[in-house]
């Protein structure tokens, strides 16, 4: 018995803190970021996975621009070397989802260690819709690289890191900014 209420109350704490923590660092509407950030946000570097079609890298690297020119600390520049990891490209996958991005980065420090972000072909190449099919992919990638930078899905729509729904900004929006120099003030 007495075991279990320990248990409650380090739920009880861990919710609170969560939620204390949630409702000022968030200003921005972002509840569920990644694992941590870059250390070095204005040199945060980035290959291509060797298959990676040229038009695709033409995508990603419109997006990378897209981070560029916000004003942010963020600054995203392609490495050549042979590195695996900080990775970008495509894969091909039956289903809803127009991309992945994965995050990882060291226990304690919350430091990001490493990082991917990718398009799924095969969902482009079925796409029949009436909207602008690059487009489509350079919001997606920006909201791939988004997840690579460290945010979470906004609730705010319309974003780039805005979960559902195809949306055709080429750019990132607002409430993105807003997001990326809640974590890299
Ligand atoms: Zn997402």
């Amino acid at each position: 018995m007495l075991k279990k209420a320990k248990v409650l109350h380090a739920l009880v704490f861990v919710s609170v803190f969560f939620f204390t923590f949630g409702s000022y660092a968030f200003a921005y509407n972002n509840a569920d970021n990644m694992c941590g950030t870059w250390s070095s946000p204005g040199s945060i570097d980035y290959r291509f996975i060797t298959d990676t079609p040229s038009d695709y890298r033409t995508i990603f690297g419109t997006a990378v621009v897209g981070w560029n020119n916000t004003p942010t600390k963020i600054n995203l520049y392609h490495d050549y070397s042979e590195k695996s990891f900080n990775l970008f490209g495509i894969y091909n996958e039956e289903g809803s989802n127009m991309g992945r991005a994965f995050l990882y980065c060291t226990i304690f420090t919350s430091k990001a260690n490493n990082g991917t972000a990718g398009l799924n072909n095969l969902w482009f190449y079925n796409y029949s819709g009436s909207l602008n099919k690059t487009n489509l992919q350079i919001n997606t990638a920006l909201h791939e690289i988004g997840h690579f930078i460290g945010l979470g899905h906004s609730t705010v729509s319309p974003t780039v890191m805005w979960a559902t729904g195809l949306y055709t900004d080429t750019v990132p929006l607002q409430d993105d900014i807003n997001g990326v120099n809640a974590l890299y003030p």
